[in-house]
């Protein structure tokens, strides 16, 4: 934890100035810092809608002792202020079930909340999918309760979103980009999109032909191997050797790396072809860097080059990760840009919402899916056959007795301090194997064993709403990436190139507000997979918002101070995403199992008794599409069973 600096160094960081850390209180914003988002308070307090959990302070002198008001940090505007990342409300009661810390004679004692056909563990993309493809399989008279732990619906695809200057920005808290399913195809996705009316086409920011010329992303992902560099101007910052432009546009020809570096580095992003089921295998035996440095004989630079990316996808370095991983994460040079929306993926769980709950998000067009208010009040009414419990924790599901081939089960969940207990028919574990261990109370010793196996690792997303980025527009770069000796914080950032709809069309100009995106993984190269997961979690878990931010400016001076940034100036907000278990780690012999030990992803997607288990983690590769597949797996499988 770093000590929060004073004198100088906090003016050169901007961190006198007010920025939302610090200026609201209870969610309205206090004083001056209405003046300096450039939105009246009104405005931004009606944005914000409900009452905000934080007390903001005042610039702090130290580093603050983790709690609450120290985890989380601004959280934003809108329906997803108060849920930004794992929340701690969230993260202390998951570690509390953890530790064993409810009493069980409360949880014998708790509440009883009605009987339902099926209950759904969690509000991600796969906890919607569960059920809406078991209404769609069973009809609408069936009685189904979906439990969130979160304040707000979405799971890993939700946004964050600012006002700044009077302009609404959005951005991903962590599920990004999407590749467009072909029409026709059958697909699922294709499907999908044709069942709730998902346009496949979309119309840009536009950007003024009298500034320069300058290449976006249209997500946050492809300017992050320099794989896409024909379509996207990135600065790659190299210390003390300076910053180059689209380094692979002239064959890393001016970059500080040697010339042995550079032809294993043009070699390396030259391997791109698509691997059979056998090579995938083969690959599945061995890590990512013994299959760069031993297999393919490459430069060590080759493996730093790719380690933060494959630290962030895979969750841990290519020292742990499975080489059949690292090889389908970054190796495909000027593929087809994936795009997003303007809140990376949130419109797939909203759209599942609407088909289950239509006035929950008022309106029928693709505008209002994306930016309409939630009506929160529609969610869990009385006599409704779909009921969506937000802030409800499951901490105990059991079959009858103990079971698992009894046809009934109980749920008990805490929510606002209290503990209830519903029937069930059937249960829909759309949460992931972290939490599954702990409320399966009654799972068979095989499913726990292959439990055991399951190791996840965290992942930080960090939003920085600007007031402007001419710093970046100066450079000729929309996006960075910088190589630096484990000082610095992350190691790409870059601003993209927003979808418009006629409800809202933001300018892309380089003195209007923007949202620079920060993605990272905290990998600890050297140590054992689960052993890097475990490790960096706790770290990061408890490190306070504050000196992430610090972290955050520093890195921004690091890069822009020699231009024209000025924190206190250009950055209006921060908001951090923690996702503690964002990855589940997959080190060889993981996917496919080892010596002819079945993989513990095959035992954990058949459930047991009445409980069927549906999570993105089960496809290996965790996706939206394998989030809405699994959830669709597992609700339609219940619904075969009622
Ligand atoms: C940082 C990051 C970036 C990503 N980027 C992309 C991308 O660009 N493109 C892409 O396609 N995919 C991306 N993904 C992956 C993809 O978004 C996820 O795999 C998918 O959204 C997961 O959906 P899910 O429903 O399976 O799980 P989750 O989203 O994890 O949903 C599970 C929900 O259950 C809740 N829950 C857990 N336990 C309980 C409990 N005991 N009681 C009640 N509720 C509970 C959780 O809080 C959560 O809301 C990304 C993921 C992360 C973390």
């Amino acid at each position: 934890m770093s000590h929060l600096p004073s004198g100088p160094e906090r003016r050169r960081l901007g961190l006198d100035a007010h920025i939302t850390r610090r200026d609201f209180v209870n969610g309205v914003l206090v004083g001056a810092g209405a003046a300096v988002l450039g939105a009246s308070s009104s405005n931004v307090a009606a944005a914000s809608g409900r009452a905000c959990r934080r007390t903001a302070s005042e610039p702090a002198t130290a580093a603050p002792a983790i709690g609450e008001d120290t985890f989380t940090g601004y959280g934003g505007v809108g329906d997803y202020a108060r849920a930004n990342g794992n929340t701690w409300p969230v993260v202390q009661a998951a570690h509390r079930l953890r530790d064993g810390q409810y009493d069980s004679a409360a949880l014998a004692n708790a509440k009883a909340a009605g009987d339902f056909d099926l209950v759904v563990v969690g509000g991600g993309i796969a906890g919607l999918s569960a059920a809406y493809y078991f209404i769609k399989a069973t009809g609408v008279g069936r009685r189904v309760l979906l439990l969130e732990n979160h304040d707000m619906l979405g799971g890993e695809a939700r946004q964050n979103e600012f006002v700044v200057e009077g302009e609404r920005l959005l951005g991903p808290q962590g599920s990004n980009d999407f590749i467009v399913p072909e029409r026709g195809k059958g697909s699922l996705l294709d499907s999908f999109f044709a069942e709730f009316d998902l346009p496949r086409e979309y119309a840009w920011q536009s950007w003024d032909s009298k500034l320069r010329p300058l290449r976006f992303a249209r997500d946050n992902y492809s300017n992050m191997d320099g794989f896409q560099e024909s379509q996207v101007d990135i600065g790659y910052f190299f210390g003390t050797a300076g910053c180059r432009k689209n380094i692979w546009a002239n064959a890393l020809a001016e970059t500080p790396f040697s010339a042995t570096a550079r032809r294993d580095l043009l070699k390396w992003r030259a391997n791109h072809w698509p691997i059979s089921e056998a090579e995938s295998r083969h690959l599945d035996t061995l890590t990512y860097k013994d299959y760069l440095e031993k297999v393919c004989g490459y430069d060590p630079a080759v493996t730093r080059m790719v380690e933060p990316i494959v630290g962030l996808l895979s969750g841990v370095s290519s020292d742990a990760a499975c080489a059949r991983l690292g090889r389908q994460l970054v190796e495909a040079p000027d593929r087809a840009m994936a795009v997003s929306f303007p809140g990376g993926n949130s419109p797939f769980p909203r759209a599942l919402l609407r088909g289950l709950l239509t006035d929950s998000l008022p309106g029928k067009d693709f505008s209002t899916l994306m930016y309409g208010p939630m009506n929160f009040e529609a969610l869990d009414r009385d006599g409704q056959s779909v009921r969506i419990r937000l802030n409800a924790t499951a901490l105990r599901v059991e079959h009858a007795n103990g079971d698992a081939s009894r046809d009934s089960l109980a749920v008990t969940y805490e929510r606002g301090g209290s503990l209830f207990k519903v029937g069930a028919r059937a249960v829909v574990m759309a949460s992931g194997g972290w939490i599954n261990k702990h409320t399966l109370v009654d799972m068979p010793p095989d499913l726990r064993a292959a439990y055991d196996q399951f190791s996840y690792a965290p992942a930080l997303i960090a939003n920085v709403a600007l007031r402007q980025w001419r710093f970046l527009y100066d450079m000729g770069i929309t996006a960075c990436r910088w190589f630096d000796e484990g000082d610095g914080i992350g190691y790409c950032c870059n601003i993209r190139q927003n979808m418009v709809t006629g409800g809202h069309s933001p300018v892309l100009h380089p003195d209007r507000p923007a949202v620079l995106a920060f993605y990272m993984g905290l990998p600890i190269p050297g140590l054992p997979a689960a052993v890097q997961g475990a490790t960096s979690r706790a770290k990061f878990l408890a490190t306070p918002y504050m000196d992430f931010e610090l972290r955050i400016r520093r890195q921004m001076m690091a890069l822009f101070a020699s231009r024209s940034f000025k924190p206190e100036r250009d950055i209006a907000a921060i908001v951090l995403n923690r996702w503690g278990h964002a990855r589940l780690i997959e080190p060889p012999g993981f996917h496919y199992g080892v010596e002819g030990r079945p993989s513990p992803l095959e035992r954990a997607r058949e459930g047991y008794g009445r409980v069927a288990i549906g999570h993105s983690e089960l496809n290996g590769a965790q996706h939206w599409g394998s989030a809405l597949e699994y959830g669709k797996r597992a609700g339609e499988k219940v619904a075969a069973m009622l």
